[in-house]
């Protein structure tokens, strides 16, 4: 199975031609840390920290970082399952950042989310059926029979076949499943969707099948995806851009070529020098990176470190990085990057 790459897509570098969906700023999200009897607060864990980037419409935004770095959280913030600590969060020119949870219903029907592990995500007790109409039921849309008639047409769009609809979950492979979750998550014709790491419980050769479906279906759509994974190879064929995050921060964001052939944050540096080499992608295996081994864990983001949350693992770290927060600053069109390394200041 070849993936299907994203050299055609909608988005493009020149201004006039991007349209902005999403536009975030400033936006932190930090869960109170309960102790003692009382169970009073005694701390903030830091999920997401001061985040600030744009998603244009029909690109694939793609969020790379290690497990802890706040990248699950951030996806759920921008569709409002959680709250947001602090910020602003524009969709469509609407600052949807404060909606209560029943003035961000309409909005569901826009923004979609698929996740992981569609096992768990899926009700074993509901047949692939139910599980694709609940969200027109929730949302009031339609008849009795067009949303049978929606069903079909996402169904054989997603590659099942119309006699799957009485099937249940535990009735099909992983692949399958998760081709059941993007057909619910679709089923409501959404513009913007969250892929949180939708291929990472999958086999290496269902990956490609489940990633060129998505692919198509962006190109059939006019989709819009933020594509959240850990596995640079993913990452690097179905996005237009790439996001790293560092501990709830970003550390750097550029098109997907120029931040995988000229990485300039220390951290992405290392990310991409301990790519291995697998089949879903033959050039990044090309690559002849020397190995960057990063000392320590990822710390705790109830206690990050001052200055550059990176310094305590970076190999150039300097007296600065413990003292001043870098900001992320455009070094090259659409090439942003948080680093004293690019900071004349
Ligand atoms: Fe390393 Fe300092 Fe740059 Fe942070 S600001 S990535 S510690 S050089």
């Amino acid at each position: 199975m070849t993936l299907k790459t994203t050299e055609s897509s909608h988005y493009q570098t020149s201004e006039e031609k991007k349209e902005v969906l999403i536009d975030v700023k400033n936006v932190k999200k930090y869960f109170p840390i309960k102790g003692g009897v009382l169970k009073r607060t005694i701390g903030q864990l830091k999920a997401v920290d001061d985040v600030s980037f744009t998603i244009y419409k029909g690109e694939t935004l793609g969020i790379v970082g290690e497990s802890g770095s706040g990248k699950s959280t951030l996806g759920r913030l921008l569709i409002r399952l959680l709250d947001p600590t602090e910020g602003k969060i524009m969709f469509q020119n609407a600052d949807i950042t404060h909606l209560k949870q029943r003035q961000v219903r309409p909005y569901r029907q826009d923004m979609q989310i698929v996740f992981q592990d569609p096992f768990a995500s899926l009700n074993s007790k509901m047949s692939v059926e139910q599980l694709i109409e609940e969200p027109l039921i929730v949302q009031g849309l339609l008849n009795k029979k067009e949303r049978k008639a929606r069903i079909l047409e996402i169904i054989e769009k997603v590659g099942l076949r119309p006699s799957d609809r009485q099937k249940y979950p535990h009735e099909f492979s992983g692949g399958q499943r998760q081709r059941i979750s993007i057909a619910r998550a679709l089923v409501l014709k959404p513009k913007f969707v969250i892929c949180d790491e939708p291929v990472s419980a999958l086999d290496v050769s269902i990956q490609a099948q489940v990633l060129n479906l998505m692919k198509d279906l962006q190109d059939e759509f006019g989709l819009t995806y933020l594509f959240i994974a850990h596995d640079l190879s993913v990452v690097k064929h179905i996005s237009e851009r790439v996001a790293v995050m560092y501990l709830g921060r970003l550390a750097e964001i550029a098109p997907k070529n120029r931040l995988y052939e000229n990485p300039l944050h220390p951290y992405t540096k290392a990310l991409l020098s301990s790519i291995p080499i697998i089949d879903l992608d033959e050039e990044v295996g090309k690559m002849k990176r020397e190995k960057i081994k990063l000392s320590g864990d990822l710390p705790s983001p109830a206690n990050p470190p001052s200055g550059c949350t990176f310094r305590t693992r970076c190999p150039q770290a300097h007296d600065r990085c413990a003292i001043d927060r870098p900001e992320l600053i455009e070094i090259e069109e659409d090439h942003f990057v948080a680093c004293h390394l690019y900071d004349s200041n």
